[in-house]
């Protein structure tokens, strides 16, 4: 069997970070070696800007659940298994069961925002130290936070839903209220749980005692409704003009009386649109991604530990491109040992950085460090040029005077 591109992340417990430089482990050492990361001139002929290559880590403090914990194991619910792309494209059941879980989730993250650290990286554009943004989060918090910030989302977006027959897209909050039209006691569930703040929590046994009770396998099992019966809709438009299937026959896509997509349907699956494991990244995200990084002049790594293998291998281009690197992370990064091997400890940052502090702290704080500095530079040219002006008015009045 062919291995797919996007595997289950790396797994293995990680090692402890080792802090660089050394005294970058209290917290004003940690914003001054960033400060030298950033402040350092680029190698000749590249950028001044840094790439972020950001992860779940920096959405944590906008209350998205870290998908490793600090340990490097899974934080949240044990048993919980994400689908697999095979399976959601082959099994009509495992994608009722999908939608029904995605039903009662989406809620929370439509009301999540983005945090401090992400208003950060706008700032640190601003700035001209930040010129691209890669992302393996399919929250949507960058675009929301830095609109004008080229962004690019490795693993896609939650916002929209996307037709695995003809490709287009959909808003996910219209899919939404197509799935509370076709599943009216879920709709009800679902307002109800709302109400009583149960999915405020991510803990099954506070999510009990509100209401919520949950299997084994992390699914809620709702009395008289259970998932099996869950409906989802099909894609209108190939609902109405059916595509042509790769084989040069008509797909064949049906609904029930209300809408649903029928099991007897060829097409019109409509799926989030996010990379799914065991699905490929576009090679045309692939692409950009790599050329991101080659058109940076430092990587910025913010709350990841690169366990994926495509944020992974960024990383290593960069290192193989032999661009300064900073890594902010609660806990061990993959393949760390490799990215500081070369470390000079001499550097006070302007080569390598890797520190431990939480995101939505740190760089507020390296912002309002940068633009102090920044302004206090500023004064001293201003007061340089106002010398210069001053020197030319004597000049000039001793002129007229001679
Ligand atoms: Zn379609």
């Amino acid at each position: 069997m062919r291995k797919p591109p996007v595997r289950i992340p790396y797994t293995d417990a990680l090692a402890p970070p080792t802090i660089v430089p050394r005294n970058a482990n209290t917290f004003p050492g940690a914003l001054a070696a960033l400060q030298n990361f950033f402040s350092a001139p680029p190698r000749p002929g590249l950028s001044p800007g840094a790439v972020v290559l950001s992860g779940a880590g920096l959405s944590v403090a906008s209350g998205l659940a870290d998908y490793r914990g600090v340990k490097g194991t899974y934080r949240v619910n044990k048993t919980y298994r994400p689908i697999y792309y095979h399976e959601f494209l082959g099994n009509h059941e495992a994608r009722k069961r999908y939608w029904a879980r995605s039903f009662l989730g989406w809620t929370t993250l439509r009301k999540a925002a983005p945090n401090p650290g992400h208003y950060a990286i706008r700032d640190l554009a601003d700035l001209g130290l930040v010129r691209s943004v890669i992302t393996q989060n399919v929250d949507s918090f960058h675009s929301k936070a830095h609109p004008s910030l080229p962004t690019l989302e490795l693993h896609g977006y939650l916002r929209s839903t996307v037709c695995v027959t003809c490709s287009s897209e959909y808003p996910r909050d219209t899919f939404q209220n197509e799935l509370a039209r076709l599943n009216p006691p879920w709709a009800d569930f679902l307002a109800e749980v709302l109400a009583s703040g149960a999915l405020d929590t991510e803990d099954p046994a506070e999510r009990e005692t509100k209401g919520i009770r949950t299997n084994p396998d992390g699914d809620v099992d709702l009395p008289g409704a259970p998932y099996m019966s869950f409906r989802y809709p099909a894609c209108p438009k190939c609902l109405a003009h059916p595509p042509s299937a790769p084989d040069g026959s008509t797909h064949v896509v049906q609904v029930d009386h209300d809408g649903a997509w029928k099991p007897t349907s060829t097409g019109g699956v409509l799926k989030p649109a996010v990379v799914m494991f065991g699905e490929n990244i576009a090679g045309h995200v692939k692409t950009a991604a790599e050329e991101a990084i080659d058109a940076a002049g430092k990587l910025l790594v913010l709350g990841t530990s690169l366990a994926t293998y495509s944020a992974w291998r960024l990383a290593k281009r960069a290192l193989e491109r032999r661009i300064p690197i900073a890594i902010v992370n609660m806990g061990g990064v993959r393949g760390e040992d490799q990215l500081y091997s070369t470390v000079d400890w001499t550097q006070a940052g302007e080569q390598r950085v890797r520190v431990e502090f939480s995101t939505d702290t740190l760089l507020p704080a390296l912002v309002d460090q940068l633009r102090q500095s920044s302004s206090r530079s500023a004064s001293v040219s201003t007061s340089a040029a106002e010398m210069e002006a001053e020197r030319n008015n004597r000049a000039m009045f001793k002129n007229m005077s001679s």
